[in-house]
Parts: structure tokens; C-alpha cells; sequence
């Protein structure tokens, strides 16, 4: 692999030793934030030669962007999500060949693949290939009417953090979007010009010969890009290093799991020798390449599996997700540790995925609402007081989701006590310290930080 480096990484490496310095004193455990900083290196930004004509970016955008050479011109691969980022990749790729683009390729339609493309936009004649179905993931829930997701959406990815908060994201580095400057917006849409709508659609431009391949998993407009020349696959978002996010706390239909096992053994059939993913820093060599989308390939469908039989035992899904648990094996692969996804929240996924919102048990079918359940528990502590005691005891012996828990309990019977809003906050800032997935660590010191807003604009103590 070449490399063309700059001073950034160089910098941050050095907030990063610091940062760990000063995370690591804080801690109770300290190795979650420890791993999810040794996460970094995924980003440091430089350019890597991926293959002979093959050149990614990573670290400059929240995705990885490729440049493929042919001998009329370049073609891009993903965008990243913003324009800013991108104008800085095209004139690094420009130092390196200065080719036309030709054509752009987006995996899928999410905007940190796409949004960045204006920047790639050469000429009017540049060709922009998508699948069927492009962008909307978020369509059905959309054409519901339901827009919570977009709130959520911005907790998952932490947008409302301080860079001291916000370590990456599991998959990217942390990013912030600009929308008053305009660099990540709507009126930066690149649309495509071709959608193909096959299995497998093969592609000659700028002298080169491309496959698009349907790839339905992470999203029904998916695809993977096959380069047969030199034998490297660009996966998008089928493939990153981390436990895939087979579920997206934003809130998302049902991924097909089964469907993103099955793109992960097309992807192998192809007998890559390099891997480039939708994140994260690319695979290189053909052992590698297979070893890894083998084992990928194999945790997803064990958890699948595994899930659907303890569904079969008449298990519920907080029963299964102690029930599911990965084999070693997997666990100790980098490549599959929850940096992003987590596989608790595939198994519910699968649970709910295929049988509903009912977990089976007579007892939900129609369950207490949250406030009658918490006068009942706030008796049985004893009182609020009682329970207000209860949650610092539990503060105290570090049972952080129990507090929260009560908490819950008490905010819903006295919603404006402010002191059940900071212990809850407590709670969750504690939580997060110890959570390797970035996306529920985001979450978590999201929520604390509305809590605390809620809390100084509240009445009551
Ligand atoms: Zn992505």
C-alpha cells in the first residue's frame, strides 16, 4: 500500500493520547473507551493504493471514497457526506492522476455515501449509477408520516456532543454537519442518470469493465461494485469492520439479515483480493479477504439462527438476548466487535422483525401503562422519598440501569422532578463510559444531555 499522509493524523494522534490520558483516570472499566479510541486509527486520513489502479480515501469523510484509473478518464466509488471533505479528495486524487471523472457509483443511498458528490461532478457527462430504489430507506417510514427518526437519528450519531464526548462513531470519525454553511444539504443532491434494476449489471466506462451486483441488506437500493481486472470489490455498506448494524436505533424497518449473510457469501464468491468497505480502512490480500467475509459471514447467520431457536423454545426477546450469546471465536475478531452495530439489538430485531411487538408472554397483552405501573412500584418502595433513596443506592453501587430504570419509574408518576432528571442523566453518562458501541454511547450522552436541559427548565425538585 502507498501512502500519502498528512500532518491531520499526525495531530490527532496526539489529542488522542491525550484524551486517552484523560479517559482512561476517569473510567470504572476502562477498556470499552480505550477500544472504541484505538478505533481511530481506522480514520487516520490518507490515501491508500488499494491495487493497481485502485485508490481509496479514508479519514478525509465519514466514508470511504475509491478512485478507480482507466484509461479514459477515473470513476469514483461513494461520495462521503459532505462537499467540503470531497473537494479536498478530488484534489488529493488529481495530485495523483488528472483524469476526467467519468462516472460516479453509489453503493446505496445513504447521504454519507452520496452527498459529497457535487464534488466529483467534472462535467454534465458524468455518468451516476445507482440500483432501483435509490435513496429511500426511510421511505416507508416517511410515506407513514412518521419522522421521529430523524430526532433519533441525530441522538445515534451524537450530533448534539462536544468533541471531547464524541469519540467516532464505531464506524468513522466524528463529524458535525454545517448546514449553515451549505456544505450538506439538500441542494447538494448529485441524482443519478442510470438505475440499473438487474442481478447483475455490467458497466464499460472510461475503458473500464465494471460489475454493479443487487445487494439487498443494510438497504433494499444496495449493491456492491465488482472490479473483475484486478479483483477487488467495493461492498459498501455490507461490509465494514464492526458488528454490522443490522438494527439502527434511529428506528428502521426490518434489515434482512438472512438477505446481508447471503450478500456476504456472493461477495466471497467473487474471490476478491481486495476488500474495500462501506468504513473502515480496506482489506487487502485474498486469504485476508476471505477469512474475514467467512467468519462475517458465519457470525451473522450463527446469531440468526441461534435466535430463531430460542424463538422456537417460546423464548421473549429479553429472554434471548441472553440466550444468543457468540462463540469466542467471533468475539474476539476486531472486525466483528460491536463498534457500531450491536448483536442484542439484532436478535430483538429478529424478534420482532419476523413476530411483532408481542413477546408471547399472557401477561403483555395488555400490559399496565407506565404511570400505573410506577404508582404501583413507588408503593411498594415505599413512597417517592423511599424511591429517590433507592436510585441513589443504586447510583452508589454503580447498578447504573437499574437507576435509570427507577428513575423511570418515579419520572413517571412526578415528570417535572428534577432530581430523578439529573440522577437519571448520572445514570445514562455512566452507562455510556463503559459502552463499546459508539451509537448507543452517543445515545445515551445525548439523552443525558436533554435530561439536564429538561431538568434547569423544569419546576419542581
Ligand atoms: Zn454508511
Amino acid at each position: 500500500m502507498e501512502r500519502t499522509s498528512t500532518g491531520f493524523s499526525l495531530l490527532m494522534s496526539a489529542i488522542m493520547v491525550a484524551f486517552i490520558a484523560a479517559g482512561t483516570a476517569v473510567a470504572k472499566d476502562p477498556d470499552p473507551s480505550r477500544l472504541l479510541i484505538s478505533r481511530n486509527a481506522e480514520f487516520n486520513k490518507e490515501i491508500l493504493r488499494v491495487s493497481e489502479s485502485v485508490y481509496t480515501a479514508v479519514g478525509y469523510a465519514v466514508s470511504p471514497v475509491s478512485m478507480i484509473v482507466g484509461p479514459r478518464g477515473i470513476v469514483i466509488v461513494d461520495t462521503g457526506l459532505d462537499v467540503a471533505s470531497s473537494q479536498e479528495i478530488r484534489a488529493d486524487f488529481r495530485r495523483i492522476v488528472d483524469k476526467p471523472v467519468k462516472a460516479i457509483i453509489f453503493t446505496h443511498g445513504h447521504p454519507d455515501h452520496t452527498h459529497g458528490a457535487s464534488a466529483f461532478m467534472d462535467s454534465t457527462d458524468v455518468e451516476v449509477w445507482a440500483r432501483e430504489g435509490f435513496p429511500h430507506e426511510q421511505h416507508t417510514l416517511e410515506s407513514a408520516g412518521i419522522l421521529i427518526q430523524k430526532k433519533r437519528g441525530k441522538k445515534q450519531a451524537g450530533f448534539a456532543l462536544s468533541p471531547e464526548q464524541r469519540i467516532n462513531n464505531g464506524v468513522a470519525k466524528a463529524f458535525w454537519p454545517n448546514r449553515k454553511s451549505g456544505i450538506w444539504g439538500a441542494d447538494q443532491e448529485v441524482r443519478p442518470t442510470h438505475i440499473f434494476n438487474s442481478e447483475r449489471q455490467k458497466l464499460s466506462v472510461a475503458g473500464l469493465n465494471l460489475e454493479l451486483v443487487a445487494a439487498t441488506g443494510e438497504t433494499d437500493d444496495a449493491l456492491y461494485l465488482w472490479f473483475p481486472a484486478e479483483h477487488v470489490v467495493f461492498a459498501g455498506d455490507s461490509f465494514y469492520k464492526s458488528w454490522p448494524n443490522l438494527y439502527a436505533l434511529r428506528g428502521t424497518p426490518y434489515r434482512d439479515i438472512r438477505s446481508w449473510a447471503n450478500v456476504i457469501d456472493m461477495i466471497m464468491q467473487e474471490g476478491a483480493v481486495a476488500l474495500v468497505g462501506g468504513h473502515t480502512r480496506p482489506i487487502i490480500g485474498k486469504i485476508e479477504v476471505n477469512q474475514t467475509l467467512t467468519n462475517y459471514r458465519d457470525a451473522i447467520l450463527f446469531l440468526f439462527d441461534k435466535t430463531v431457536e430460542g424463538i422456537n423454545k417460546g423464548m421473549t426477546p429479553n429472554q434471548l438476548v441472553d440466550y444468543v450469546v457468540l462463540p469466542e471465536k467471533y468475539k474476539n475478531l476486531d472486525y466483528l466487535r460491536p463498534y457500531y452495530g450491536n448483536p442484542e439489538w439484532a436478535v430483538r430485531a429478529i424478534f420482532s422483525g419476523y413476530l411483532g411487538w408481542f413477546d408471547g408472554n399472557a401477561t403483555n397483552l395488555f400490559p399496565l401503562s407506565d404511570e400505573q405501573e410506577a404508582q404501583r412500584i413507588v408503593k411498594l418502595a415505599g413512597g417517592k422519598d423511599a424511591l429517590g433513596d433507592l436510585i441513589a443506592g443504586a447510583i452508589k453501587e454503580q447498578d447504573y440501569q437499574w437507576a435509570a430504570v427507577l428513575c423511570d419509574y418515579l419520572l413517571a408518576v412526578d415528570p417535572k422532578n428534577r432530581a430523578a432528571m439529573h440522577s437519571k442523566a448520572d445514570a445514562l453518562t455512566a452507562l455510556a463510559e463503559d459502552m463499546l458501541t459508539a451509537t448507543a454511547r452517543n445515545y445515551y450522552l445525548s439523552s443525558a444531555i436533554e435530561l439536564r436541559e429538561q431538568a434547569s427548565a423544569s419546576g419542581s425538585e
